[in-house]
């Protein structure tokens, strides 16, 4: 093993795992470094839900492409993937209006989405609670994957030319006239690489700072918990958007029920604790939607990060520093849409084609938009 990489990778999350996966199948030796165990950060954090129903049409596609990735994958290797929907409920006339234009814009990219009304929700859903239900977009073709499983496939890619190297925290780069040379470890040893690419999920903010690059990415605590296995008894993701909503899916491989919701007022920063509240509220939460929930045993909380940028879209782009490339801020969908941006990565990294206008993920777009299915 020699010092010397194409490409150095700092991140071994979703994001990095992809991106490196992508740059092996064009031949590229890869380093990729991870400051504690790959699947460390939100990646490992996250329940694997995978849907294709955004609401602009490059996040439309992203995740219309990242589900084909998905599949070629599973081809190669299991990463339970599998396909048994999203829904999305409407409780108000104007969650209908919002569901039904997405619909439109969904279906004109070709995404076999359709809006369901109560009658066809409860053959979806067997036992689901009707009170103020008013229809639900329904997505058949969303679904599900594991992420350790889907990092691991990744991994095994990138070190067939290269290596992943686990507890190895990059704490410097190296820059000379204005190109990036090389990276330091902790323990002071020195790598070179002419492309280094920041995948540091909720990090990637204070470590670009260092080299003066500022970036809008803020980390957010949400939490999620799993309960013990049950027989199967639905298939989507079912997900309810209400101010005191949640969202949650039972698990192909094993009938586990997991999920989350999104705190409201939201709890910015690292912090992983795990609340008591949350762990309460989560379980009612669901019970509300499907009472057939209400007597199973939650058997494990924990919490993770989402790196939020301020329109809801994810950041995939070169730096001022020649060689130096920043992908992150992938919010919370990260794992569904990661096979496509790493995908879209290696491309950019590589002077590739760029089959589709990503500009919006541009570092130094205008971040006014705002991504209404985040
Ligand atoms: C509770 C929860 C549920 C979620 N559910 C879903 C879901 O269902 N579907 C979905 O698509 N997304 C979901 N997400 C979001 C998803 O997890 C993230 O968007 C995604 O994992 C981000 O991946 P990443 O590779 O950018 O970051 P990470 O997975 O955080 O990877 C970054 C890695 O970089 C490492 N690192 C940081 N600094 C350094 C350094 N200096 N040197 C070396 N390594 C370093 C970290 O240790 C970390 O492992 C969820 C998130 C949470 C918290």
């Amino acid at each position: 093993m020699n010092n010397t990489a194409d490409a150095i990778i700092i991140g071994g999350g979703i994001i990095g795992c992809a991106t490196g996966y992508y740059l092996t199948k064009k031949g590229l030796k890869v380093y990729l470094f991870e400051k504690d165990y790959l699947t460390a950060g939100s990646t490992g954090r996250c329940i694997g839900g995978i849907r294709q129903q955004f609401s602009t049409e490059l996040s439309i596609r992203v995740a219309m492409e990242s589900m084909k990735r998905f599949k070629e994958l599973q081809a190669e290797q299991d990463i339970e993937f599998y396909q048994g929907g999203y829904l999305f409920l409407a409780h108000s006339k104007e969650k209908i209006e919002t569901y039904k234009k997405l619909i439109t814009l969904q279906r004109k990219l070709g995404l076999d989405v359709e809006f369901v009304d109560v009658k066809q929700i409860t053959e979806i859903v067997p036992g689901i609670n009707t009170e103020g239900l008013l229809g639900g977009a329904y997505c058949p073709s969303d679904g599900q994957a594991n992420p350790f499983l889907v990092v691991d496939a990744y991994a095994r890619e990138i070190k067939k030319h290269g290596a992943v190297f686990t507890q190895k925290e990059i704490i410097k780069l190296g820059i000379e006239n204005g190109k990036v040379v090389s990276v330091k470890t902790d323990n002071n040893e020195n790598f070179y690489a002419p492309v280094v690419v920041n995948t540091t999920g909720p990090f990637i903010k204070k470590f670009s700072l260092q080299f003066g690059i500022d970036i809008p990415i803020y980390p957010e605590r949400h939490e999620a918990l799993i309960t013990e296995p049950i027989d199967r008894i639905f298939d989507p993701m079912i997900v309810d958007y209400r101010d005191d909503g949640c969202y949650f899916n039972q698990k192909f491989n094993n009938g586990s029920i997991i999920g989350c919701y999104t705190p409201k007022p939201n709890v910015p920063g690292l912090s992983l604790n795990s609340s008591f509240t949350f762990l309460k509220e989560m379980g009612r939460r669901m019970a509300r939607i499907l009472p057939k929930l209400r007597n199973i045993k939650i058997i494990r909380q924990w919490s993770g990060s989402y790196s939020m940028t301020p329109d809801g879209n994810p950041i995939l782009d070169k730096t001022d520093i020649k060689g130096l490339f920043i992908i992150g801020g992938m919010c919370g969908h990260g794992f569904m849409l990661g096979p496509e941006i790493g995908r879209l990565s290696a491309e950019l990294i590589t002077g590739g084609p760029i089959p589709y206008d990503i500009s919006s993920f541009s570092l130094k777009r205008d971040f006014a938009g705002h991504e209404v299915m985040r």
